[in-house]
């Protein structure tokens, strides 16, 4: 937080505060949090900066979740792939500061170019970072907006993206995919591919199964309705050196129970208390929040047991929800170092599968050590919404790698010579698609069961939040739903603002 207050730069951003009450709560209150990502570490906290008692139960060897990272044993790291930390992301960085209060393990992008082979380049650097200027000015520069495409533009649904109001705007468009929203709009197509379904797949999907509601939240989020603008930062080095392991100090400090390497395979909201089953030993909590990726999430809802009124029902809810197709990631070590003019990140686009490459030791300590002691280059490249196969079938996994490599080398043409020296590559399915189903048939934070509530970026939440900050937002609201029962006070949450710069303006 700021000296004038703001979790940013931006004056309009919104304080929704937490429920009021003692600072801390008044007897014991033992919460299992199951799933150590970052929804079950902002949870963590809130409740134990409150005086629960709180065990953290995480099946991994490390804290992190999609954002893990984990030693090779040779000096070497790998992850679960890049992740931009945008800078309205208030509730993430807000959990960030808890162990870094100056976030200075985060390091700013300079630019954040997209590519297509025709040539055709879009910036987001130098722009204002003010809208509307931010948007007009990227239009005017970039060169996908021709006069001629522009007068194609359907305005009228153009606009609809600076009339956002939240929360109504996720169930506006209900039923609409955005591939039938990004149809509507008429937007060059230079300008589609680069700037919208890039960012579509982003969410790990085809812009045809995803949510138009959940786009148009993303414009109005980290681009046309906040004064961050579309900057990110990167940690500085791998996620569990930088990030991770420092905060799972500060909530060992808080006296909170970190258990890696322990999965939950059941819980039992029984009258006396919630049973989770974690390997030999029962634990019986107070409460339960249920942090997990959404498919483990799935299928511990599905298993709950002595469940009562209005849990059916929210079961199904849960059971309807679905996994995004699979991605892949890998992590490249070359002998030989890409050019230096290489952007930190580059998001490409008619590039076969190739979504984007980054260049790690541009900004990784751990990788920039490796390249100055081998002369080489750590390069990832990531495909998101492969083919179902890629999970199954390790030969169409191995040709989605074989193509990401060839594509590399269309990108960046020094490294066809490169040769490689270590290759790690990682193919998971466990992102959350957000389809065009009604948006409120999705579970949110709280459930039928008080003791029970939900937290993570497949969680519904009415405030315009995404990704990584939906399961920062989410694990705080969880907890705040929590600490709420007992009288507590909460955590305050941050958003950008939530009506977009025209909704007051009749249409
Ligand atoms: C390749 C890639 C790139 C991404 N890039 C970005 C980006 O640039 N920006 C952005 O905002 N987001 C990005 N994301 C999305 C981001 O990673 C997620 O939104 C976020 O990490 C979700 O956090 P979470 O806590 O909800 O879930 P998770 O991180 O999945 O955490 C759930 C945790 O629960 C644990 N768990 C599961 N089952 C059990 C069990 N039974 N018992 C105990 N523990 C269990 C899991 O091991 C996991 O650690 C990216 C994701 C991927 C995969």
């Amino acid at each position: 937080m700021r000296s004038d207050g703001l979790p940013g730069r931006d004056r309009r951003a919104v304080c929704h505060p937490g429920p009021s009450g003692a600072p801390r709560i008044d007897g014991d209150l033992h919460v299992a949090v199951v799933g150590g990502g970052i929804a079950g570490l902002a949870a963590a906290t809130a409740l134990a900066e409150r005086g629960a008692r709180v065990t953290l139960l995480e099946a991994a060897d490390r804290l992190g979740g999609r954002v893990a990272a984990w030693p090779l044993g040779d000096g070497r790291t790998m992850s679960r792939g890049f992740h931009a930390f945008f800078r309205q992301y208030y509730n993430l960085r807000g959990l960030i500061r808890r162990a870094d209060p100056a976030l200075g393990r985060l390091v700013p992008i300079e630019d954040y170019p997209l590519q297509r082979p025709d040539g055709l380049r879009d910036s987001f650097t130098d722009l204002p970072r003010t809208p509307p200027w931010s948007v007009l000015e990227f239009v005017r520069r970039s060169p996908t907006f021709t006069l001629r495409s522009l007068a194609r533009v359907n305005v009228p649904a153009a606009l609809e993206l600076l009339r956002v109001r939240f929360p109504g705007t996720y169930d506006r468009y209900d039923g609409e995919s955005a591939a039938a929203f990004l149809d509507r709009l008429r937007f060059p197509q230079a300008a589609r591919d680069l700037a919208l379904e890039v960012f579509a797949r982003s969410f790990f999907a085809d812009p045809t199964e995803f949510s138009a509601g959940e786009l148009v939240a993303m414009f109005h989020t980290y681009f046309m309705g906040s004064a961050e603008g579309l900057l990110f930062d990167v940690p500085d080095d791998d996620y569990d050196t930088a990030l991770w392991a420092p905060l799972g100090r500060h909530l060992a400090g808080l006296g909170v129970e970190v258990r890696t390497g322990a999965t939950v395979a059941g819980l039992d909201l029984a009258p006396d208390g919630v049973t989770v089953r974690a390997g030999s030993e029962d634990l019986v909590a107070d409460a339960v929040v249920l942090a997990a990726d959404p498919r483990s999430a799935r299928g511990l809802v599905a298993g709950l047991a002595g469940t009562g009124p209005g849990m059916a029902d929210w079961q199904q809810q849960v059971a309807a929800t679905h996994n995004a197709p699979p991605f892949v990631v890998v992590r490249l070590w070359l002998d030989r170092s890409v050019a230096a003019d290489r952007p930190a990140f580059l998001g490409t686009s008619g590039y076969g599968p190739l979504d984007n490459v980054s260049v790690l030791e541009r900004f990784e300590t751990g990788a920039a050590t490796w390249a100055h002691e081998h002369g080489g280059s750590v390069v990832e490249l990531h495909a998101y919404a492969c083919p179902l196969e890629v999970t199954t079938d390790g030969a169409a996994a191995d040709r989605v790698v074989e193509r990401l490599v060839e594509e590399l080398h269309r990108v960046f043409p020094e490294t066809t010579a490169a040769q490689v020296v270590h290759r790690e590559v990682l193919v998971r399915d466990d992102c959350t698609l957000i389809g065009p189903q009604p948006w409120s048939e999705r579970p949110s934070v709280t459930t039928p069961d008080p003791r029970l509530v939900l937290a993570g970026d497949w969680v519904r939440c009415e405030l315009p939040v995404a990704l990584m900050e939906r399961a920062a937002t989410t694990g705080f609201l969880a907890a705040n739903a929590l600490l709420e029962r007992r009288g507590a006070a909460g955590q305050d949450i941050w958003t950008v603002p939530m009506t977009g710069l025209l909704s007051h303006v009749a249409a």
